[in-house]
């Protein structure tokens, strides 16, 4: 899968995802990340790419150009079938909330482009035109667009198959099925007088697996009642059965 960033940062979305398990699949080249600066293709003598908005009102805002002149550079370098547009996602506190389910619809694409805006944010007009997508990483308003794009990316290249090897599987994890994941331990058996819970050690897998899913419902129902809310829909049987009892 590969990645295209937008950015007038373009040092800090790589150092940030140069390291880890991304940049092991990186050099595996599972994926290919590529940042391009939006100042390099500023079209005045000074580079600038922000300018005052139209009508008044605080801060800069980055001039469609330049931004418009970046994405003819990635289309073209993209070599897509004729009529095909990449898909383009805005990071803005104005988008669609960022979640799991997201993250799963983005990793069936071959190719994102990542768009990260600065100041105030972008010309309305450029977005029109090259924007497929607009997303937000929740109700705060951060100074740009690359922790959103280096979160997205993160998290969609963990669902690309072969980035994670066999001891860090995404399989089962938290928002899975829209439960929490499970506490986990690991050795020694007891730390700082707290004991690993005995069902964990005692090599019965079905109870293993019972004991995780009740805890994953109990840590859902107390951290993310609204999670739960969801599971208990989709799940109105098994629920039934539980308070039964
Ligand atoms: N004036 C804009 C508004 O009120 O919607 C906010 C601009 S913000 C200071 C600058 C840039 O940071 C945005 O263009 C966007 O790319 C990014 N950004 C800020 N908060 C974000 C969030 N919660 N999710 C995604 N991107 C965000």
């Amino acid at each position: 899968m590969r990645f295209d960033i937008m950015t007038l940062f373009p040092e800090m979305v790589m150092n940030g995802l140069e390291t880890s398990i991304i940049g092991r699949a990186v050099k595996n080249k599972i994926l290919e990340i590529e940042a391009w600066n939006i100042r390099d293709y500023a079209f005045n003598k000074h580079s600038s790419v922000d300018d005052y908005p139209y009508g008044g009102g605080a801060g800069m805002l980055m001039q469609a150009e330049p931004v418009y002149q970046t994405y003819l550079a990635i289309q073209e370098k993209a070599a897509l079938p004729e009529g095909k547009r990449p898909r383009v996602i805005y990071l803005s506190p104005q988008g669609k909330p960022f979640n799991q389910k997201m993250a799963e619809d983005f990793a069936k694409e071959d190719e994102l482009v990542l768009l990260c805006g600065h100041y105030e944010g972008i010309d309305e007009r450029v977005l029109e035109l090259i924007v497929t997508d607009y997303v937000s990483i929740g109700d705060f308003v951060l100074t740009g667009g690359e922790l959103p794009a280096m979160a997205i990316i993160d998290t969609v290249s963990r669902l690309v198959p072969g980035v994670l090897n066999n001891d860090d599987s995404a399989e089962i994890e938290s928002f899975h099925d829209d439960l929490l994941e499970y506490p986990q331990y690991t050795r020694p058996v007891e730390f700082m007088g707290k004991k690993v819970p005995d069902v964990l050690l005692s090599g019965h897998h079905k109870n293993i697996e019972a004991w995780r899913l009740e805890q994953s419902i109990s840590r859902t129902k107390e951290r993310r009642p609204d999670l739960y809310a969801k599971y208990e829909a989709n799940h109105p049987v098994v629920e039934k059965k539980k308070r039964k009892r």
